[in-house]
C-alpha cells in the first residue's frame, strides 16, 4: 500500500465535502476494521488487522474498530467481546469502538432522503420476482419492474410502514434506483433496507427494518471520516455502488481501496462451515486447535508476533493468496524455534530399569531449557534407578541406520552426563510386549559418544514425580484435502483420525515450576496492555487526545 496514500482525501469530491472532512481529520489517514459480530476472526482476519491498523499507524493515522451489527439474525454477543480481545492480543488498540447500529437514525434518514431524491424505491416484489427481474441464473434479460416508477410519495408511504411493522420479512424492501443497464451486477438495484423481525441486540425490537452492507458501509465510513476505506479484492465491483451513494446523497466520499484475501489450504474458514462442525460435533468449539481461528492458533500457543510476522511476508497485492499451511506452520516454528524452553516428555512410557544404581539412588541432573539460548536458563530433574523412555525408542531388531535404544545398543539420555545400554529385556508372558528394559549406566568413562539422545522422566517415588498426565492430544490436520472448502461435500472430506489422545503420558518435574512463570508473565503482559488501554481511553475522554498511533506491536 506504499503509494496509496495521498494526504488530503478522495480527489474526486467536492470541495466543500472534502473541507469538510479536512477539518475533521486533519488530513491524517483514519481506517477502519470493520468485523461482522457473527463468529470468530480467522487467519483471514489477521490480514486485514494488520492492513487496517498498520496502514493507519505507519501514517500516524487512526484506526476504529467498528462492528457491522446490521443483522441482527446472526449476531451474539460472546462474538463481541472475542473479536475485540483477538485485536488486542495481536497488539492493536482501536482508537474508538463503534457500532454500525450507532447510526441507525442517520441511516433511516437518508434512505428517505434517498427516496425523496427519486433515487431509491419501495419494492414489493417477491424474492423471486426481484431475482428474476435481475437476470435470474442464466443472466436472461433484465427488466424494470413496475415499482420503480412508482410515485416518490407512495414509495415514502411504504417505508414508513415497513418501519412500523406492518410488511412481514420478504414482502418489502428498499431499493436503490440504480442503472439496470450497466454491466456491473453491483449496480442492478441492490437493497438498502428489509424488515427483519429478529430483537437487536443493542436496539431491542425498537427497529422492523434494517440496513444491507451496500446501504450502510459506505455511508458509515462516511459519517466517521474514513479516509481510506479498505477492504478485501470481492468487493471490486461494490466500489461503484459505494461511489454512487456517497454521490447522490451528497456527502463526504471516502475511497475505497482493496487488497487481496487470505486463504488457507487444508481447512475451512467461512463461519457458517465452522459452526457447523461446531454443532455437529466434528471439534470441540471455535478454539480447537486443528482450526485456524486466532482463538485456536493462539490456544495452540503460537505468539501473535508470529502470526504478524507471517502476514507481513505476504504483502498486500490484490491477488488472492491460497498460502500452503505447511508454510504457515514453518514461520512459526522459526519464530518459536529460539524463544521457546523444551522440556522432557514421554508420551508412551517404557519402563527402564538401571542395574548398576542403588535401590534409592537420586541425583540432580541440570540440564538446559534450550541447547542452543542458555539465556532461557536450566532445569532441574531427579535421575533415579528407574525412568521412562518413550516406548518408540526401543526395539528388539536392531539395524545400521537405527541409533535408539536396542538390546546391547548405547544410547544418550538428554542431560545426563553418561549414556545407558540395554543389557536385557522383560516381556509380557500373554502378548509377548515389552515391558521393561534392563540397562547399565556407563560411567567408566570409556563408552563411547552415542549417536543419539532421547527423552526420558525419572520415577521419584517419595516426591510423587514424575507429572502423569491425564490426557494429551496430539492434533493432525482435520481434513484429508487440501482443498475442503470447494468439495462438494466438506464433512466428507474430515479426517477420522485427526484428534489423537495419549493417557498416562509423563512429564519432568519442572514443567509445573515454568508453567506458572509463563502463565505469571502472560497474565501481567495482559494486566499492562489493559491497564494502557484504560489509561489512553481516560485521555481520551478528558478530551487532551494526542495523536499517538495505538498499534503496541
Ligand atoms: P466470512 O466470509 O468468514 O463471514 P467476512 O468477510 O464476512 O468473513 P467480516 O467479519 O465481515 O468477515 O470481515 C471483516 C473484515 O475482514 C473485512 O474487511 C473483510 O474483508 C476482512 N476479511 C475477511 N476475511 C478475510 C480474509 N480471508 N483475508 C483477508 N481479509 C479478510
Ligand atoms: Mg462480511
Ligand atoms: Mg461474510
Amino acid at each position: 500500500l506504499g503509494g496509496l496514500h495521498k494526504p488530503g482525501g478522495n480527489p474526486q469530491i467536492k470541495p466543500e465535502l472534502r473541507e469538510k472532512h479536512l477539518a475533521a481529520t486533519g488530513g491524517q489517514v483514519w481506517t477502519r476494521f470493520p468485523p461482522e459480530p457473527n463468529g470468530y476472526l480467522h487467519i483471514g482476519h489477521s490480514k486485514a488487522i494488520f492492513v487496517d491498523f498498520g496502514y493507519a499507524a505507519h501514517h500516524g493515522g487512526k484506526t476504529y474498530l467498528r462492528y457491522d451489527d446490521t443483522n441482527p439474525e446472526a449476531e451474539e454477543g460472546r462474538y463481541f467481546e472475542s473479536i475485540l480481545e483477538t485485536v488486542r492480543w495481536l497488539g492493536y488498540e482501536p482508537w474508538k469502538i463503534t457500532y454500525s447500529s450507532d447510526y441507525f437514525d442517520q441511516l433511516y434518514n437518508l434512505a428517505v432522503e434517498l427516496i425523496k431524491r427519486d433515487k431509491g424505491y419501495v419494492c414489493l416484489c417477491t424474492p423471486e420476482e426481484i431475482h428474476a427481474n435481475r437476470g435470474g441464473e442464466k443472466s436472461l434479460t433484465r427488466k424494470a419492474c413496475l415499482h420503480r416508477t412508482r410515485p416518490v410519495a407512495d414509495s415514502l408511504a411504504d417505508f414508513q410502514k415497513m418501519k412500523e411493522g406492518e410488511f412481514a420479512p420478504g414482502e418489502a424492501v428498499l431499493r436503490m434506483k440504480q442503472d439496470l443497464e450497466s454491466g456491473n451486477p453491483q449496480m442492478w438495484d441492490l437493497i438498502a433496507y428489509r424488515v427483519l423481525l429478529s430483537p437487536h441486540h443493542r436496539t431491542g425490537d425498537r427497529w422492523k427494518v434494517y440496513p444491507t452492507y451496500d446501504f450502510t458501509h459506505c455511508l458509515v465510513d462516511s459519517f466517521e471520516n474514513i479516509s481510506h476505506s479498505l477492504c478485501t479484492v470481492e468487493f471490486v465491483l461494490s466500489r461503484e455502488s459505494y461511489d454512487w451513494l456517497c454521490d447522490v446523497l451528497e456527502v463526504y466520499k471516502p475511497r475505497q481501496s482493496e487488497f487481496g484475501r487470505l486463504n488457507v489450504t487444508g481447512t475451512v474458514m467461512s463461519k457458517r462451515k465452522i459452526l457447523k462442525l461446531v454443532k455437529e460435533g466434528y471439534i470441540r468449539d471455535w478454539d480447537d486447535p486443528r482450526l485456524y481461528t486466532l482463538i485456536a492458533l493462539r490456544r495452540r500457543g503460537v505468539p501473535p508476533g508470529a502470526i504478524l510476522s507471517f502476514v507481513s511476508t505476504l504483502g498486500v497485492s490484490t491477488s488472492t493468496t491460497a498460502i500452503q499451511v505447511t508454510r504457515l506452520e514453518q514461520t512459526i516454528r522459526q519464530y518459536l524455534e529460539n524463544s521457546v524452553p523444551r522440556l522432557l516428555m514421554v508420551l508412551r512410557p517404557l519402563k527402564v530399569t538401571i542395574e548398576n544404581l542403588e535401590e534409592d539412588h537420586i541425583s540432580i541432573v541440570e540440564k538446559p531449557l534450550h541447547p542452543k539460548v542458555p539465556e532461557l536458563g536450566n532445569s532441574k530433574v531427579p535421575f533415579t534407578k528407574t525412568i521412562y523412555i518413550e516406548s518408540e525408542d526401543f526395539r528388539l531388531e536392531d539395524s545400521k541406520d537405527y541409533f535408539r535404544l536396542a538390546p546391547g545398543k548405547t544410547v544418550g539420555l538428554f542431560g545426563v552426563p553418561h549414556p545407558i545400554t540395554c543389557t536385557s529385556y522383560k516381556t509380557d508372558p500373554a502378548t509377548s510386549t515389552v515391558v521393561e528394559v534392563i540397562a547399565r549406566l556407563e560411567n567408566s568413562g570409556q563408552a563411547k559418544k552415542p549417536k543419539a539422545f532421547i527423552q526420558w522422566v525419572a520415577e521419584h517415588a517419595p516426591s510423587g514425580s514424575p507429572i502423569r498426565v491425564d490426557e494429551a492430544r496430539i492434533f493432525h490436520q482435520l481434513f484429508k484435502s487440501d482443498n475442503p472448502a470447494a468439495s462438494p461435500d466438506y464433512l466428507a472430506d474430515i479426517n477420522p483420525d485427526s484428534l489423537e489422545v495419549v493417557k498416562g503420558a509423563l512429564l519432568e518435574t519442572g514443567f509445573l515450576t515454568l508453567a506458572k512463570k509463563l502463565w505469571r508473565d502472560a497474565i501481567a503482559e495482559s494486566t499492562a496492555r489493559t491497564e494502557k488501554a484504560l489509561k489512553e481511553n481516560e485521555t481520551r475522554v478528558n478530551g487532551t487526545d494526542d495523536d499517538t498511533p495505538r498499534a503496541t506491536s
